[in-house]
């Protein structure tokens, strides 16, 4: 029986791994320019960030890419939270996906709800402020409980069903916070990184 619930933070991530181990066989099946080309016509959501990883998997760095995401994924089922970790944050650097003029693009790459994908790019609310965060009373029980959120994501309101849907956000027990950030603490130890503004964090609280 497979819990919808429960399978929420590992697909989202599952999906930008197909993604991007279809590019993978794109640029090993055709010659750099043919492969662009074929990038475009198959990531029509995204189409100039997928020529960047077809650039990027020319220099050779597919294969690492590939199997960092593996290998969060497998530590990720293992929790099988309702929510999704932010993508290792080496995997996003490798693939230039901080880029805020293509805030649009990168959204939908990382299947972002298009209402918030929208909010972000319109309203340039580029992290969780004030407007959200004077709503978070109205939202949850503030003594019990808390939302999790996916780091790097912003959400058109924290109600967004959309967004609850995929996992990008969830309202848990302050109680199980511990574990969420046992699941930061493993995926920081197994796959490290230095950037700087993730670190740890690859879930937002909001408490
Ligand atoms: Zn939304």
């Amino acid at each position: 029986v497979t819990d919808k619930k429960t399978v929420r933070g590992v697909s989202g991530l599952q999906a930008i791994y197909d993604n991007i181990s279809e590019l993978y066989r794109i640029s090993k099946a055709y010659s750099l320019e043919e492969a662009k080309s074929a990038a475009v016509s198959r990531c029509r959501k995204f189409p100039s960030i997928a020529c960047a990883v077809i650039d990027d998997f020319s220099k050779g760095r597919g294969l690492e890419v590939l199997d960092r995401i593996r290998h969060q994924i497998s530590i990720t089922r293992k929790f099988n939270f309702p929510v999704r970790p932010a993508l290792d944050p080496y995997t996003s650097t490798t693939l230039n996906l901080y880029q805020l003029e293509k805030a649009e693009e990168i959204g939908r790459f990382f299947e972002y709800p298009e209402c918030c994908v929208k909010t972000f790019v319109e309203d340039f609310k580029i992290t969780l402020d004030q407007s959200l965060l004077g709503k978070l009373g109205r939202v949850i029980n503030r003594g019990r409980e808390c939302m999790v959120i996916t780091s790097g994501f912003v959400p058109c309101t924290l109600e967004c069903k959309k967004a609850h849907r995929s996992g990008l956000i969830v309202t848990v027990e302050r109680d199980k916070l511990e574990q969420f950030k046992k699941l930061e603490d493993e995926l920081f130890s197994m796959l490290p990184h230095c950037h700087p503004a993730y670190f740890r964090n690859y879930f937002e609280y909001l408490c």
